[in-house]
């Protein structure tokens, strides 16, 4: 990943074990406060509530307080409002949605940006969607697909205490729009193949070109032959 992200997690950053549940979603947060507040009670022997995984600042500068494989306190419910909340994937779904989430809080007020990103912000937060995904994928085999079941926000979890979290103006649609274009190939759109394309790409069987073109017409080598056989043997 092109952006460094710096491990910032100390002895005082609330985190559990998953008990075994594969992460699977990915929940966007506003932090309420800058990037030193945020950090400082995220490290806090006082704080002894709440922690993320990420925190994405206004400069583009991505600080990490909590393992993936460990869940962090940011979406905890109480059981009894599993149901109120507003993500189908999280109401189905019985069990406490810490367990099953990765939380990125991006440096922000709600009272003045509603949820909108600086610039650097939204192409560091689109950077860490995508490690985030590929570090999932390599882990656990798990493919979290880029859409809006999977990668939402908190006041989907918990409509009644965090309902502007993490703002009406968050860029979702961007974000997805982003990863999807960078990660699936700009001359593929209307080939009758698409699918399938999308399908071994997804899976790391085919990969495309450093252009980010996938050249679906074009004749294979020996030597690209190879790869994809390797990939699929060793998978
Ligand atoms: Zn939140």
């Amino acid at each position: 990943m092109k952006n460094k992200i710096a491990y910032v997690g100390n002895e005082h950053t609330n985190f559990s074990g998953r008990k075994g549940t594969i992460p699977d979603t990915i929940v966007n947060h506003i932090s309420q406060g800058s990037k030193e507040s945020c950090i400082d009670w995220f490290t806090s022997v006082k704080n002894t509530q709440s922690s993320a995984h990420f925190l994405v600042c206004k400069n583009g500068d991505i600080y990490q307080f909590v393992k993936i494989e460990d869940m962090a306190w940011s979406n905890g419910l109480y059981l009894e409002d599993i149901k109120k909340a507003k993500s189908l994937k999280v109401k189905n779904r019985n069990i406490n949605p810490n367990r099953y989430t990765i939380s990125i809080e991006h440096e922000g007020l709600y009272e003045s940006t509603e949820g909108e990103l600086t610039e650097k912000q939204l192409n560091s937060s689109i950077c860490l969607h995508k490690h985030i995904i590929d570090y999932v994928y390599n882990k656990y085999k798990k493919i979290i697909s880029v859409d809006r079941k999977n990668i939402i926000g908190h006041y989907e979890i918990d409509p009644i205490r965090k309902p502007y979290c993490p703002g009406e103006k968050f860029p979702f649609k961007k974000i997805i729009k982003k990863i999807k274009e960078e990660r699936f190939f700009t001359d593929i759109e209307s080939h009758w193949a698409k699918k399938d394309i999308v399908y071994l790409a997804e899976r790391k069987i085919m990969k495309g070109y450093p252009d980010n073109s996938f050249r679906p017409e074009k004749y294979i080598t020996r030597g690209e032959i190879a790869n994809i056989l390797c990939e699929i043997i060793k998978g």
